[in-house]
């Protein structure tokens, strides 16, 4: 990985500093030919253009950025003029997006940072009557942003950003980098280092903890000890988040591809018990005496997948993750003598209202989850009745991958799971593993069968 260190400082102006083209090792050659059209279209109406954020730091770290943002001056109205592929989002603040045919770029207006003090009077005739339309930075008195509408100038843009790593700048008229708050000098060390005073920052949006979790794991930074101080204290706050804004971000953790550094990072700043109290008291406690491993085995396991650039689907990821402790629950339900489809419902029941009022897992990933864990008992029946039917389930791959992942290596899994996957590739039908206790084939009933009714408990997630 190629890093900044060649990188110095060229001109220092008020508190920006300017890296000229020649300077630093950005080359318009690695950035989306999308992204530089928009920039230069941009230029050319007299508007300035920027790239920020996330892409500027990829960049610099020789790192392909997953996404490339833009700022300008233009108002969200003047970027619809010139552009005709533009559509206009967001209903408080509004942002263009510029569809081509396979990217989108988003073109946000420079905004201010969150603040409570009242906004200057707006001058006359230089667009900035547009300005007073917009509903203007609200907090809760917990001082949680909940409104931040308030365009503003570069350098402001830079200071409401989260890290002082993604504020900089690629200005697109003279090619240089533009450098607000430090970052270079912290991209240099690897620091994650939240912008301006940490405790008011992650009063602002907790989520901002989780992201500094999540580029400390991914970028191999050390977070810097005032921001870690700060995180560590404001940690129970968490769960102050939007529900669904939490899922997301943990789905970004766990896929990163370093989901077992975010972990650690999570559990020592507190971050994990808070977000998962029940499931956290669980993996502490010990199981007849034995600790509960899989959980780490599975985030490794999740780990090599993403790192060789496999994709794994959501209810497959909170399958390994949450499987065993899904069982457990499984089982006791179980115990009070429930059958074992039904205890599997009511297991994912609870575990759905455990997690869901902090996390919220949404139904349809929830019952994807459950018929991940509940069709298992269906793989050991080699053929059992219509084998075709069970194949063309659209979860099919996903259940085969959950049984081989967690119980592969057992050699009749294995087997049973071999004949499975060669009747999916529609060789030959093998004949059923000599040994296997199972029921066969039945023979074939011409009688047709009723649909069954969905059992009530589908309905009763979380
Ligand atoms: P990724 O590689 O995950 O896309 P990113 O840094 O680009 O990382 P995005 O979520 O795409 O992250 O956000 C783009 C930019 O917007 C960030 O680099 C940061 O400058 C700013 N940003 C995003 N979320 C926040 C936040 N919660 N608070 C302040 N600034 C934020
Ligand atoms: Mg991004």
């Amino acid at each position: 990985m190629k890093k900044s260190g060649s990188i110095r400082s060229k001109r220092e102006e008020g508190s920006s500093v300017i890296i000229a083209r020649q300077d630093h090792g950005i080359s318009r050659k690695l950035m989306s030919p999308n992204a530089l059209r928009v920039l230069y279209r941009l230029k050319d109406n007299g508007f300035v253009g920027y790239l920020v954020g996330g892409c500027v730091r990829d960049l610099l770290l020789g790192r392909e950025p997953k996404d490339f943002d833009v700022v300008t001056n233009a108002t969200p109205g003047e970027i619809k003029r010139i552009f005709r592929n533009c559509r206009l989002i967001g209903r408080r603040f509004r942002l263009a997006h510029i569809h081509f045919l396979d990217e989108i770029i988003e073109v946000a207006t420079f905004r201010s940072q969150a603040s409570n003090e009242p906004e200057p009077e707006p001058e006359e005739g230089n667009g900035t009557e547009q300005r007073q339309r917009h509903p203007r930075m609200l907090k809760d008195e917990e001082g949680m942003i909940l409104r931040d509408n308030v365009y503003g100038t570069p350098e402001e843009d830079a200071l409401r950003r989260d890290f002082t790593v993604n504020a900089l700048s690629y200005n697109i008229a003279d090619f240089s980098i533009i450098d607000y708050v430090g970052g270079l000098a912290d991209l240099n060390a690897g620091i994650i280092r939240i912008i301006g005073d940490p405790v008011v920052r992650f009063q602002e949006d907790p989520v901002r903890m989780l992201r500094a979790v999540r580029f400390a794991a991914q970028l191999g930074f050390t977070i810097e000890e005032g921001t870690l101080k700060a995180l560590v204290a404001a940690a129970d706050t968490i769960v102050r988040a939007a529900p669904p804004r939490l899922y997301d971000e943990m789905l970004k953790l766990l896929l990163s591809g370093e989901g077992d550094k975010c972990y650690d990072l999570l559990r020592h700043t507190g971050l994990f018990a808070a977000l998962f109290p029940h499931f956290s008291a669980w993996l502490d406690a010990e199981s007849e005496g034995f600790p509960h491993t899989r959980f780490g085995e599975m985030l490794a396991y999740v780990d090599s997948r993403i790192q060789q650039g496999d994709k794994i689907s959501q209810p497959l990821l909170l399958a390994l993750l949450f499987g065993e402790y899904l069982d457990e629950k499984a089982e006791n339900f179980r115990r009070q003598g429930a059958p074992w489809q039904q205890s599997v419902y009511a297991a994912l029941g609870e575990f759905m209202g455990e997690v869901c009022p902090i996390v919220l897992i949404t139904n349809r990933v929830g019952f994807a989850l459950r018929d991940i864990i509940a069709q298992q008992t269906r793989l050991k029946k080699v053929p059992g009745r219509r084998p075709e039917a069970f194949i063309a389930r659209h979860d099919f791959n996903d259940i085969i991958a959950y049984c081989r992942i967690t119980r592969g290596d057992q050699k009749e899994v294995a087997r049973q799971l071999d004949w499975w996957e060669a009747r999916a590739q529609q060789q030959e039908p093998l004949p059923p593993p000599a040994d296997s206790s199972e029921e066969t084939e039945a023979p074939q009933r011409k009688r047709r069968r009723r649909r069954r009714r969905r059992p009530k408990a589908d309905k009763k997630l979380g």
